[in-house]
């Protein structure tokens, strides 16, 4: 899915003096404010807390700071600038548990989002390939949470999931890329990934 990075130094950050002396009497390791959410993107902390036990269950690594930073839109989720996380407003828990561990890789990894950057003279198709690389490694992790929740609607797995999980996990990743390289248009769950990277690198200065 598509995914829109800027690093967190991208926040505006507001100058409140008393608030952050506050906050920092019981959190001083991590005084700044979360993004703000972006519109029409609405916040629902009891499914966030569901969400994130789900992952939790499926023995995934989760943040004590996500919360604040997770909201629920129209669409098949996206990560904004400020590294807010939305997530589909319309899909039952578990699979949407899943496509929440495939942004929060996005998120913790970054890299994969760099045709999304200026290009400054770098080649789109290395630029392409990197991004669908990271694709790969994330599409690889929603698809083993999927399998651990037991997620059997063919809705919201890809079309290739049976195959790529019925490798050996060290092998998975590197099948995927192979699929998403040679399916830039998408399509069976896919959105056009490899099309939609190239024609943004293009667009770059
Ligand atoms: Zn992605």
């Amino acid at each position: 899915m598509r995914a829109r990075y800027r690093t967190v130094f991208s926040v505006v950050k507001r100058g409140r003096p008393l608030l952050a002396a506050l906050l920092c009497v019981c959190a001083c390791e991590r005084p700044d404010p979360p993004a703000p959410l972006p519109l029409a993107c609405s916040p629902e902390p009891t499914r966030t807390a569901r969400l994130l036990a789900r992952l939790t269950a499926a023995g995934q690594v989760v943040g004590d700071d996500l919360g604040p930073r997770i909201c629920f839109a129209a669409g098949a989720g996206t990560v904004w600038p400020g590294q807010v996380i939305s997530l589909p407003s319309d899909w039952a828990d578990d699979p949407t548990a899943a496509r929440l561990a495939h942004l929060l890789h996005h998120v913790r990894e970054g890299r994969g989002l760099v045709a999304h950057e200026p290009r400054a003279g770098r080649d789109c198709e290395a630029l392409v390939e990197e991004a669908l690389r990271e694709e790969s490694r994330a599409h690889v992790v929603e698809m083993e949470v999927r399998a651990t929740l037991g997620v059997t609607d063919p809705a919201r797995r890809f079309v290739n999931e049976d195959e790529i999980l019925g490798l050996p996990p060290t092998e998975r990743a590197a099948a995927e890329l192979a699929y998403l390289e040679a399916h830039p248009d998408g399509g069976g769950g896919y959105e056009p990934l490899g099309r939609d990277y190239r024609t943004r690198c293009l667009a770059e200065p």
